[in-house]
């Protein structure tokens, strides 16, 4: 964008595709550098806020988002976030702390999602960051992408807690070691356990991603994830399909497993496990892990991270959101009713 916007010729800024005379033309790869601490978005020229909202219904919390890092030195082999577009590995390169917390400092919003892919890869920066925004008085809930070695670091956890991070999304993928071992997770359900153990005690929500369908893994299998998470100590959980991206490497597994077949929309599935029954058993797990007593233990949570204070600007909205709430539901009801007299 940097060459682009000083008027550099289009064929002569690589990593650039473009149009011309209806051709689409791709330039050679570009060498990424480091990331720069000076380039992040001047907020003051957006015209938006960006508000969170539920059943399309504005809560009054703010969010925001903003990248501290790129890349991923990890190669877990389902995954393409640590590559660019056409393969090449995406080294990690961080911003400096003071850069990082300049700009959360110019942030109004509420609640900032980093949208790294690790955020937390060099722990002694992360623990700068927590002590800025601590100097400097930043007030925000954080929420970010990690992997379950922040465990090593327990002293950082506190500090996250501290500086109001709340959330961290951990790449758990699946309950069975043959499935971590032959993706290269680079850790077991052991060493998970282990891990758990000191994350469990941090008060930051823990929310654990899961993988349907890996290859080689039977229904059986995948209904121990919502067993495997609760051990854990994971208080949510995201439940996603096998998928095949480009570069990911999956394709070429997929390939050589016989019964495995990749749908149009990228999805994995079996001839032992299909689309449909993937689904199925994607429902009866978030069934099984979401008990009464797993959302005693968020509320638990939301209490001790203070996510909890945040709700009193929905409380302020509550009388709308129920009112839009009902008249939904009304409408809902109407169109059922007419739709059965017309069929009557
Ligand atoms: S899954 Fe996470 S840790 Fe593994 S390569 Fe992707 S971003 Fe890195």
């Amino acid at each position: 964008m940097e060459d682009y916007c000083r008027g550099v010729a289009l064929e002569e800024i690589n990593g650039l595709s473009f149009r011309r005379d209806g051709r689409i033309i791709h330039n050679p790869s570009r060498e990424l550098g480091p990331v720069r601490d000076s380039i992040y978005p001047d907020r003051r020229r957006r015209r938006y806020s960006y508000e969170i909202s539920f059943q399309g219904i504005n809560t009054g919390l703010t969010i925001d988002t903003m990248s501290s890092s790129r890349g991923c030195p990890f190669n877990c082999n389902f995954c393409s976030f640590s590559r660019n577009p056409w393969g090449g590995k995406r080294n990690w390169s961080a911003r400096s702390p003071e850069s990082v917390v300049d700009e959360l400092g110019q942030i109004e919003a509420d609640i900032v999602a980093f949208t790294d892919d690790l955020f937390t890869l060099d722990m002694g920066r992360v623990e700068r960051i927590c002590e800025l925004i601590k100097a400097r008085g930043v007030r925000k809930k954080m929420l970010v992408n990690a992997r379950a070695e922040v465990a090593r670091r327990p002293d950082v956890l506190r500090k996250m807690e501290k500086a109001g991070f709340f959330l961290l999304m951990l790449g758990v993928e699946s309950a069975c070691d043959k499935t971590l071992k032959s993706m290269g997770k680079g850790f077991d359900t052991a060493r998970l356990r282990e891990y758990f153990k000191v994350l469990r005690k941090s008060s930051m929500f823990l929310h654990g991603y899961f993988i349907l369908g890996n290859i080689g893994e039977s229904a059986e299998e995948m209904l121990r994830i919502p067993g495997f998470a609760r051990e854990l100590g994971v208080d949510t959980i995201a439940l996603s399909t096998l998928r095949v991206t480009p570069h990911s490497g999956l394709e070429e597994l997929v390939a050589n497993s016989p019964g495995y077949h990749v749908a149009a929309n990228g999805k994995v599935y079996s001839d032992h496990c299909s689309a449909k029954q993937i689904r199925q058993l994607r429902r009866r797990m978030v069934k099984r892990f979401y008990s009464t007593g797993q959302m005693l233990r968020l509320g638990h949570k939301a209490i001790r991270n203070g996510v909890l204070r945040l709700l009193p600007r929905i409380f302020l909205r509550l009388p709308k959101i129920v009112f839009i709430l009902a008249s939904h539901s009304l409408k809902q009801r109407r169109k059922l009713k007419l739709g059965l007299s017309e069929q009557g």
